[in-house]
């Protein structure tokens, strides 16, 4: 099996998990068919754009890197295990820092606004983001990929943990406050990223983090008054709450809509 194939049984298999832990012991009960569905649709058609203008994906770019010895990876000598684990780590600093400039450059934001008006917290979002940012965030991959030398089986490894690492941080779960607290010191958990999900400016322009929380304490992207409840907390962007807001088409289109008028909390880059 390739690893494209074993990644989609991977991600297909947590998502299947998550959704019975969300029905059986659900943190908000956050879960609807047809917004799930919804999300699902605009997955789709990002997965099906990316097949139809991409004809070599980041694994193979980085075999092809390899083969011409291009890369500072390949400058230093850098091989092996060292190599994996360091791929690991500074892809996802530099995700981390994407995530920052979608939040901070207007015309970033605008795409990824699509990910931030839904108004549910649930595993089915950890797979909405519009086609256009997914082709903007596969650019800059294959850019670091090239630029740093990656090793194939490093990157394919951090795509299969950043695929599988959207759906956990985005269910609707809790861990118990011990656990999370421990979990939480070194990997993003759902209780983690929700506060992303916060319409309150502090709280979305915050925890940035896919993998990894250190990124988020090193660079202080913490908001200083967290949500008092993450159990009643609203979810979304004022101005883009309506169900209409949310159907497939509204989400493709939505890049392309002029902002509602912004409510006091909701100033520019989120215009
Ligand atoms: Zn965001
Ligand atoms: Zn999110």
């Amino acid at each position: 099996m390739n690893a494209d194939l074993l990644r989609l049984a991977a991600v297909l298999g947590l998502l299947a998990l998550l959704l019975v832990l969300q029905w059986r012991v659900g943190f908000r009960h956050d879960m609807r068919v047809r917004p799930m569905l919804d999300n699902l649709v605009v997955a789709l058609a990002g997965s099906g754009l990316l097949r139809l203008v991409v004809p070599i994906g980041t694994v193979g770019t980085a075999l092809w890197a390899q083969s011409q010895g291009l890369g500072l990876f390949s400058a230093i000598g850098l091989e092996g295990a060292g190599a994996i684990v360091a791929t690991v780590v500074l892809m996802d600093f530099a995700i981390w820092a994407q995530h920052v400039a979608s939040h901070r450059w207007p015309w970033l934001w605008r795409l990824h606004r699509v990910h931030h008006v839904a108004t549910r917290f649930e595993a089915t979002l950890g797979l909405r983001f519009h086609p256009l940012e997914i082709l903007v965030s596969l650019g800059w991959k294959l850019l670091l990929v090239v630029a740093l030398g990656l090793p194939a089986a490093g990157i394919a490894l951090y795509e299969t943990l950043l695929a599988l690492a959207a759906l956990w941080t985005h269910a609707d779960l809790a861990l118990p406050p011990r656990l999370e607290r421990t979990v939480s010191a070194v990997v993003v958990t759902p209780t983690w990223h929700r506060v992303h999900h916060s319409p309150e400016r502090a709280c979305t322009d915050s925890h940035y983090g896919n993998l990894l929380t250190a990124w988020d304490r090193l660079f202080r992207t913490r908001p200083a008054v967290p949500p008092a409840s993450q159990r009643t907390m609203a979810i979304g962007l004022e101005g883009w709450r309506s169900d209409a807001d949310q159907r497939w088409t509204a989400l493709l289109l939505n890049p392309f809509r002029r902002a509602p008028r912004p409510a006091p909390t909701e100033t520019a880059p989120h215009a």
